[in-house]
């Protein structure tokens, strides 16, 4: 990262330094080519100002006009009289550009590169009264010599601006990635990392998955010794009751009351190890793998279910009645099922003797909705928001005796999830609860 920041600054500083230079260049040469031609064009009218110059009187001029060169043209192009070119025949000038244009507009300027391009030629031709041409010229550097020149000078301050890049990229680097190498060293404690603006959601999502990771490990655990602490009474039961058989320590009379503790608990063990392996799946199971979703007939549903708790709750002297109207829902058939029975059984286990458990389902304001309301025992506001934790119960020995285990709800919650339903609870200690289901 370091090496990538300092590369793409100095590359940048190379790039910056390289274009201003040759802009301002060509910007000040323009100006300077301005400036040039002016002079041409000021020190020819201040020739023509005194006199119509001819090939004597432009000798006068040589020593005030010393930096120029001037040459008189003849209207055919010859050339009369040149500052520079004494002694020697000078080709034909009818074909020069600015003498050209000077006969035909009275005056014209034209500039010309030398061969080699390190030189710059400026003309400044005007037409006299008897049609001869006066032609002042300079020659100086061309911009491209210039720059030449200016190499060096360029080179030197694009070293000092890369040495100055290197210690600045390098500071820059370290202040980026520092917050990260100290978030990488103690990921427990983010807030003690000093960041900037545009890492703080990063180092907020960092911090909020590792407490996530933290919170789902330390639920793993105590999941993991709560089940193990609920297999062992049961066990306990088992082997206990069992042994006192095996030695013949229990009386003949006192068999099959063991027989059926050992029953009862090896039941409990069962159910516990189902709902256990239950949750499990429903933790692990993946939106890809979601089984197919089915339409359902949510009435014909609850009132299969309720048949099939009609000996429970007859046993708890508890009525359960299914009532609504047909509704269909998209969900999966088994879980939705489980979804209900659950609820139902729970209506029976926590009502008192003579109370009632009414299923419901139909549609209100546009929503597909499923209520499952008892007159039982209800639950008071501090548990309403737990009972939906593994192994929370209100009653422990209420839930144990009537065969509970403490995940009903758990499951009950996941499956609303997986359903991409909504789940309400309302309840009253000593009236009754109603649980209703929404479904998307
Ligand atoms: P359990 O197997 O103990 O019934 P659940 O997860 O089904 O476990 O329920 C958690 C707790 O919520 C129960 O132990 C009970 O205290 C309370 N509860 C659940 N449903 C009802 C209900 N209909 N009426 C009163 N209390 C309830």
């Amino acid at each position: 990262m370091r090496k990538k920041i300092r590369s793409q600054m100095m590359v940048i500083t190379a790039l910056a330094i390289t274009l201003t230079t040759v802009f301002v260049v060509f910007a000040f040469y323009e100006l300077f080519e301005k400036q040039v031609m002016d002079d041409l064009r000021i020190n020819a009218h201040l020739i023509l100002s005194e006199d119509t110059p001819t090939e004597k009187s432009l000798e006068r001029y040589e020593l005030r006009y010393h930096d120029l060169r001037m040459t008189l043209i003849g209207k055919d192009g010859s050339v009369l009289y040149d500052s520079q070119v004494k002694n020697r025949e000078m080709d034909n000038h009818r074909g020069r550009p600015e003498f050209l244009e000077a006969l035909e507009e009275g005056e014209a300027g034209a500039i010309r590169q030398s061969y080699t391009m390190r030189k710059s030629f400026f003309y400044y031709a005007v037409r006299l009264e008897d049609g001869n041409v006066l032609r002042l010229s300079k020659e100086t550097d061309s911009v491209f010599h210039m720059m030449f020149c200016i190499l060096p000078f360029i080179g030197g301050i694009v070293l000092c601006l890369w040495l100055l890049c290197a210690v600045l990229s390098r500071i820059l680097a370290d202040s980026l990635m520092k917050p990260v190498l100290q978030l990488a060293e103690d990921l427990k404690h983010p807030e003690k990392v000093e960041t900037y603006e545009e890492l703080t959601p990063f180092v907020g999502l960092i911090k909020k998955q590792h407490e996530d990771i933290l919170k789902g490990v330390n639920l793993r655990q105590e999941f993991t010794a709560n089940v193990s602490h609920e297999l062992k009474t049961p066990l306990t039961a088992i082997s206990g009751y069992s042994e006192l058989i095996e030695t013949g320590m229990a009386k003949e009379e006192d068999i099959q009351r063991f027989a059926k503790e050992i029953h009862h608990s090896a039941d409990r063990l069962l159910t516990l190890i189902n709902d256990t392996i239950r949750l499990s799946e429903l933790d692990h199971m993946n939106m890809p793998e979601f089984p197919e979703m089915e339409k359902i007939d949510l009435y014909e549903l609850i009132k299969n279910c309720v048949n099939m708790l009609e000996i429970s709750a007859k046993n708890h002297q508890v009525s359960i009645f299914a009532e609504g109207e047909k509704v269909f829902v998209s969900a999966e058939k088994q879980m939705v099922e489980e979804l209900v029975y659950n609820l139902c059984d729970n209506g029976i286990r926590y009502n008192d003797p003579g109370g009632t458990v009414v299923v419901r389902c139909g549609e209100k304001g546009g929503r597909k909705y499923l209520e499952v309301k008892d007159t039982g025992i209800g639950i008071a506001k501090e548990h309403q928001e737990r009972i939906f934790e593994r192994f929370y119960r209100v009653d422990k020995s209420r839930s144990k005796s009537t065969g509970g285990t403490g995940l009903g709800l758990a499951i009950v919650k996941h499956i609303v999830e997986k359903c991409g339903a909504e789940i309400f609870l309302d309840s009253e200690p000593g009236k009754g609860t109603e649980i209703t289901v929404f479904f998307p």
